[in-house]
């Protein structure tokens, strides 16, 4: 089980006198968890979520963001060694964050043309797995290893079959059974990556993303935000698969309680200025739903 605890975390634009945003932000998420981050506009939630994914506009300038792991956390065949199991999420690049099972939200490589969906994804999961092989490579055997590989034709679209990486048959089948469980139409996938997706479509796809990639956690920002009644349950229903089928631990931040109907969360949190100001269960998003968020400012700032 993986643990993403985020402490005492601060944070400012990365600017000159750039504002302060995050001012001291505590919160632990678990895999097979699902919670809850609500607020009001501009409390700081996305700032939150750009930050876990290392986003350089914001400059942390204090707290921690950790990501426990545990044996087992990347299969049975995959071992884990005492010395790695904490990672400090704030010194790794964006793209190790991912290869550790961090998943924040679908990136859209608008400027590759003529890739397809199916492409894409089976790129994003070799990227992934390729980094983690990095990531957990004995220190002193690095330097062999990198004489070996020079030569090798990196190119991201290509992949060679004979290193380790998924091929395109196994990975048929793997979006095949992905795609079935999120009960989405196959042709999806063979759509073009810049071919219009509608809003909703954008929504599947970045569930697609998570399930494909199987993360320890996802960070999901208003995924329920300009979506009909419909789509809303179809991406429900996908989060809801993402923890039941694979254990993903769902941070999934909103504004409204409309999809909390849908995917119930175990946790429910209240950011106020940059702040876990309040938490609790699903019942505290239906007193939100009724009552707004000013009753939350005037008890933490009565107790303050
Ligand atoms: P939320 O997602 O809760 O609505 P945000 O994290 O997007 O809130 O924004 C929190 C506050 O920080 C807002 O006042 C916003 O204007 C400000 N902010 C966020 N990012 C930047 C930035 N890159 N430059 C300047 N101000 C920013
Ligand atoms: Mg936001
Ligand atoms: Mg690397």
């Amino acid at each position: 089980m993986a643990t993403l605890e985020i402490k005492n975390l601060h944070a400012e634009v990365a600017e000159e006198g750039g504002e302060t945003i995050l001012r001291g932000v505590d919160l632990e998420v678990k895999s097979g968890e699902i919670h809850a981050l609500m607020g009001p506009n501009g409390s700081g939630k996305s700032t939150m979520a750009k930050i876990i994914a290392g986003h350089p506009a914001y400059e942390v300038t204090d707290g921690e963001v950790l990501l426990h792991l545990e044996e087992g956390d990347f299969g049975d065949d995959f071992e884990i060694p005492e010395d790695k199991r904490t990672w400090n999420l704030l010194d790794l690049e964006p793209n190790e964050r991912a290869a550790l099972g961090i998943f924040l939200g679908f990136q859209y490589p608008a400027e590759i043309e003529g890739v397809t969906m199916v492409n894409f994804l089976r790129t994003a999961l070799n990227a992934k797995l390729e980094e983690r092989e990095e990531l957990f490579e004995d220190d002193d055997e690095t330097d062999d290893e990198e004489e070996e590989e020079v030569g090798y034709d990196t190119s991201p679209m290509e992949g060679n079959p004979d290193d380790g990486e998924v091929g395109v048959a196994e990975f048929q089948q793997l979006l095949q059974e992905k795609m079935a469980q999120l009960d989405m139409d196959e042709k999806f996938a063979h759509r073009y990556l810049n071919a219009g997706f509608s809003g909703g479509e954008k929504k599947q796809n970045e569930v697609l993303q998570a399930a494909i990639l199987e993360p320890s956690i996802a960070v999901l920002d208003e995924i329920d935000s300009g979506l009909d009644i419909d789509r809303l349950q179809d991406v429900s229903q996908g989060i809801n698969a993402l923890r039941d089928e694979q254990g993903t631990g769902i941070l999934q931040i909103t504004h409204y309680q409309r999809i909390l109907d849908y995917v119930e969360p175990d946790h429910v949190h209240v950011m106020l200025d940059g702040k876990v100001a309040k938490s609790g269960d699903a019942s505290l998003a239906e007193d939100l739903e009724d009552k707004g968020y000013d009753w939350v400012r005037e008890e933490v700032y009565e107790t303050a």
